[in-house]
């Protein structure tokens, strides 16, 4: 198919059967545009709207955003997951207002150059947000046009990424490029999704390769199973007066970096808990509990996290300073950013399960 037909058969599709009224697509600019691709990424739709509306609502423009602290940025950002990228996106606000008067770069090398923003971002700030010529290769993408061209190998390798670029660079037409780009993600999510693609509705079927053979879901290929390394870690919940919990923040680098958290050990038993404890927090306590172990899956790992729970009996001096830390009434919302599993043992507290 001639490149200008491809783009021209999914900018008409698009135009008739694309998606208009999600709502990073009412009053378009770079800023909305940004945010929505970085929530987008490892994210569903469907997860992300109702956070997308939160942020917006506290964070209009990048100045808010740049003029917020780290906590309520992660705040907004619980429970997305890859905290990360909260963390580059208020990176990247505070940069452009401290250093640009608050204007984006306008070409696409500036814009990857900014911290958390990759190709496929920059094109879609381009496209999507200021209207210029910009490509882009998010999943969706990257599914249809595998199938397209029956493209061998896992999109995310090195080989067949560039190659899936290269398809995506020849179709993306210069004029028209916004429309043709929401054209390819609308097609990935509908008609080309994952299983049982709608292939008869589809304006690429006649020279669709994977159609053609019968062999879309054959295509992308799947990610080559590795076996996850696993890591153990104690949580240890000191209770204060039945309604608080001793939470701490993390370093700002590592897992889950800038959220709070509950302090961690490597041991296990009664005895060297309370000896850490003591050590390394300042605090005598009591072991009351081991609840059940939860497992929690990181891209790189997987971590089972054992909840201790302690009652606090007095600080030896201070507590330690270490990390910042927060007696944190556990009834309470935090208005600052805890990881999924964290949220969860709050709310167990809260809930009143003492033990499991
Ligand atoms: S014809 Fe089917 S497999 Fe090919 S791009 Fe369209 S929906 Fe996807």
């Amino acid at each position: 198919m001639p490149h200008s037909t491809f783009s021209s058969d999914v900018i008409d599709w698009q135009k008739k059967h694309g998606r208009k009224n999600l709502p990073w697509q009412k009053n378009r600019n770079a800023y909305r545009v940004w945010v929505s691709e970085i929530m987008l990424q490892q994210t569903q739709v469907a997860t992300v709207i109702p956070y997308y509306q939160r942020f917006m609502a506290v964070f209009p423009s990048l100045t808010e955003l740049a003029n917020a602290p780290q906590d309520q940025v992660l705040q907004l950002w619980t429970g997305l997951g890859y905290y990360a990228r909260a963390r580059n996106m208020h990176k990247t606000a505070q940069l452009l207002v401290a250093e640009q008067q608050g204007q984006w770069p306008q070409d696409l090398q500036a814009l990857i150059d900014l911290p958390g923003i990759g190709r496929s971002t920059a094109g879609a700030i381009l496209s999507l947000g200021m209207n210029k010529k910009g490509v882009i290769l998010d999943g969706n993408v990257k599914r249809v046009l595998a199938r397209y061209h029956c493209v061998e190998g896992w999109p995310d390798s090195s080989k067949t990424n560039k190659l899936l670029w290269g398809h995506a660079e020849t179709y993306t037409p210069n004029r028209g490029s916004k429309t043709f780009n929401q054209g390819m993600m609308d097609l990935g999510a509908s008609l080309c999704s994952k299983k049982a693609p709608q292939c008869s509705l589809c304006p690429l079927q006649q020279r669709c390769e994977a159609f053609a053979t019968h062999s879309q879901e054959q295509f992308p290929h799947t990610k080559p199973k590795v076996k996850l390394p696993q890591k153990t870690t104690s949580m240890l919940m000191i209770i204060r007066n039945k309604n608080q919990v001793l939470l701490q923040q993390r370093p700002p680098q590592g897992i889950w970096g800038g959220l709070w958290g509950f302090p961690e050990c490597d041991v296990q038993d009664q005895a060297s808990i309370e000896e850490h404890c003591v050590s390394q927090l300042g605090v005598k306590v009591d072991v009351l509990s081991t609840w059940r172990p939860i497992k929690h899956t990181f891209s790189h790992f997987q971590l089972t996290i054992s909840p201790i729970e302690l009652s606090y009996k007095r600080s030896r001096n201070q507590i330690s300073e270490s990390s910042p830390s927060v007696w944190h009434h556990f009834n309470e919302t935090p208005s600052f950013g805890v990881a999924t599993p964290i949220k969860k043992i709050l709310a167990k507290l809260s809930d009143g399960y003492p033990t499991n």
